[in-house]
């Protein structure tokens, strides 16, 4: 009997026998671009046991993609690039729909097109406004595009309708002013969404399934009526769509919806309100991430199916585990965006944090060894799990010291931020994966030179240290690092000043001022966002605005970088953390320079100017210097080391430069 009885259990979508209700969501991963067909094919591939794979957008025309060079279906050369994705799926035993994205006023591109010329907040570019025939040009497009993809042997599309794209800028009036035939009444604005269902239908046949990703929340103002959104939903399944998936928010809405401090199943709600208005099954989607999150949201009946994306990159056999009693095993998709997202609107190939193979399937490769070696791992942090977890699933035998009586190193600091909880199952995994792959761990033991003769390899893995701001006054009884107050060893007062803005900083003043966390409380989390319910406010959003619960402290956050903090936090999830803090009251300053520590708070000049800031506490977040004193004593004993992670390089170290880089290096070994 499975845990997940629902999850695993067959269905139907339109001509298509699905073996699970788990679709893999839209994900764009930046290797189509680059024209490494084969490479794409294995990425798919690698995830043939997800119910359905639904591949990254793909443009129906030059001027529909999200930026020049786009990959889409233009031509018989795509088709048959496309061929060799869906060939190499279907040999898994798999099945792939591909999403057709046409993205109008978003296309980040001089060619962008929209029903009206109003330049969207997300892009420098202002659309020009199509005419009859140029909106006949763009639904030809999309119907052809479907054909093409019945061409390439593709089991099904799915037509992106949601998050503000080309679709959605019909529907609703924020971006469509139109005065004639396809702007206006309702029935207007829907016609060419349903237009589009229509022809794609028939460019597909009865055999293959098409699913339209509708917005159930627009999340931006002047967004669409709950009222209009079912009329639309229930024109679609008219019009001969088989499903439909949920869209939550447009990209431009300031309201997060799949960053890890949203709740996980944050927005089944609105699909199960949908599911009720039409008999066709319906999708839920966006912070779904385990099998017992997505269990209990196929069991109270929100939707019949399940989107996953992110944690398909996490792990590509999610399904394979859950249906084989090994859901412990599934590595997590922390939902951080720190490769994926990020890596994408910063023109990378995305791949995963946790897992560094994800979309490197072919060149990233964990081969069996062919001698096996023994190997010390010293430190059982990001990077130093990482490298044991390779060399012992590579037949290596593993011995991990740890000076702590836990694994996890800085991972328990950003565990103990509120809207970081999502990093605790990231260190149970790791846990059950030591276990599970017979490494040898040492808790509480500062491994010496002398344990460490007779190894093969030795990998130092031994972290950072908080670097010291020299600031005068900084031995004050109430100075403390963010290291010791994360981890429970020191207390704040009511008014404290935060040294140093980058990622820690920020988690820090996060942790001051937050008390119980709005990500394990939804209708809470709503509030603080201000959410409303689209059947009272068109969009979603709450008449009554943001609603944060009132801040535990006053909170100063100071860099000496003359420039807005919170500008270098990760490129699509720094805006969240910086409009949380400021709804919080928090104070963020630059061009701070430290003359002293008092009593009384902190001397700085700001921008020139001498102030006082009063404080009860001051916690220190200036960075981190590398821990190196094992790796010293080593060399210096002209032994071979292996240096990762933070002892490595502690400038800009992150989870995901230190798990890429131990599971690189053993892989190599
Ligand atoms: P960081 O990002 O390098 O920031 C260090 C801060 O300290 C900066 O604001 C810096 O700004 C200041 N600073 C540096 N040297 C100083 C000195 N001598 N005296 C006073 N201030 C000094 O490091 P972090 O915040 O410790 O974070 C460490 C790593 O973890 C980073 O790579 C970060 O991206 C990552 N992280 C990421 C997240 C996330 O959400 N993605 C969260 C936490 C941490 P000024 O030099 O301008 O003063
Ligand atoms: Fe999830 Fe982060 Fe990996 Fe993206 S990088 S898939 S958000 S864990």
């Amino acid at each position: 009997m499975t845990a997940y009885p629902h999850l695993l259990s067959p269905i139907r979508l339109g001509a298509l026998d699905l073996p699970n209700r788990v679709i893999m969501g839209s994900m764009h991963t930046g290797l189509e671009e680059r024209g490494d067909w084969d490479r794409v094919a294995a990425f798919y591939a690698a995830r043939a046991t997800a119910g359905l794979i639904v591949t990254g957008g793909m443009a129906p025309n030059r001027e529909g993609g999200v930026f020049p060079g786009a990959s889409g279906l233009f031509s018989d050369q795509d088709i048959a690039n496309h061929r060799r994705v869906t060939d190499a799926v279907h040999a898994a035993g798999g099945r792939i729909a591909m999403q057709i994205l046409h993205a109008g006023r978003y296309a980040y591109s001089p060619d962008a097109v929209a029903p009206s010329a109003l330049k969207s907040p997300i892009s420098p570019f202002p659309p020009r406004e199509l005419d009859a025939e140029g909106i006949e040009a763009q639904v030809a497009a999309i119907a052809t595009a479907a054909h093409r993809a019945r061409e390439a042997g593709y089991d099904g599309v799915e037509v992106m309708g949601s998050e503000g794209y080309f679709l959605n800028q019909f529907l609703s009036a924020r971006t469509n002013r139109r005065t004639d035939g396809w702007g206006g009444s309702l029935e207007n604005r829907m016609r060419l969404p349903l237009d589009v269902v229509r022809r794609v239908r028939a460019a597909l046949g009865p055999d293959l399934a098409l699913i339209y990703r509708i917005s159930l929340i627009d999340l931006v103002e002047g967004g669409q009526a709950w009222d209009d959104v079912v009329t639309l939903a229930r024109a679609v399944q008219a019009a001969g769509a088989d499903a439909l998936n949920s869209g939550i928010g447009w990209h431009e809405s300031r309201v997060p919806t799949i960053a890890t401090s949203v709740p996980r199943g944050a927005w089944t709600w609105l699909t199960a309100r949908l599911r009720r208005e039409v008999t066709i099954p319906v999708i839920a989607s966006n912070r779904l991430n385990t099998p017992e999150v997505c269990e209990e949201v196929l069991a109270r009946g929100d939707s019949d199916l399940v989107s996953l994306a992110r944690p398909f990159l996490a792990d590509p056999d999610f399904v394979a585990k859950a249906a084989t009693d090994r859901a412990r095993e599934i590595a997590p998709c922390i939902a951080c965006n720190q490769a994926c997202l990020d890596h994408t609107f910063s023109g990378k190939v995305a791949t995963c944090l946790v897992n560094p193979r994800a979309a490197h399937e072919t060149e990233l490769v964990v081969t069996p060894a062919v001698a096996p070696k023994r190997i010390a791992v010293v430190g059982a942090g990001p990077a130093g799990l990482s490298a044991a977890l390779t060399a012992a699933e590579r037949g290596h035998h593993v011995t991990l010291f740890e000076r702590d009586t836990r694994i996890g190193g800085q991972l328990h600091l950003a565990y103990a931020v509120p809207g970081k909880e999502e990093f605790g199952p990231l260190i149970d995994w790791f846990a059950t994966m030591v276990e599970r792959r017979g490494i040898d761990l040492r808790l509480g033991q500062d491994a010496t030179p002398e344990d460490l003769a007779g190894f093969d390899e030795v990998i130092v893995a031994t972290g950072v240290r908080p670097r010291d701001p020299m600031i005068p006054g900084q031995g004050l009884a109430h100075v403390v690092t963010y290291a010791d107050l994360l981890a429970g060893r020191a207390t704040a007062g009511a008014r404290v000043v935060v040294i140093g803005a980058g990622g820690i900083g920020f988690d820090v003043a996060e942790f001051l001022v937050t008390g119980d966390s709005p990500t394990l409380d939804l209708p809470e989390w709503l509030a603080e966002w201000g959410v409303g319910d689209p059947g009272q406010t068109p969009g979603g959003l709450s008449p009554d605005g943001a609603q944060p619960a009132p801040p535990l402290r006053e909170i100063t956050l100071l860099q000496r970088r003359p420039e807005k903090p919170g500008r270098r936090l990760g490129r699509t999830t720094g805006w969240i953390h910086r409009a949380s803090l400021a709804m919080k009251g928090v104070r963020m300053l630059g061009g701070a320079t430290y003359e002293e520590i008092t009593p009384e708070g902190i001397r700085v000049r700001l921008n020139g100017e001498a102030v006082l800031i009063p404080a009860d506490t001051v916690v220190l977040c200036a960075g981190q210097d590398s821990e190196r004193g094992l790796a010293q004593a080593l060399l210096a004993l002209s032994r071979e080391v292996h240096v990762i992670g933070g002892a490595d390089i502690a400038a800009e170290l992150d989870a995901k430069r230190a798990i890429d880089q131990g599971t690189r290096l053993a892989a190599t070994l």
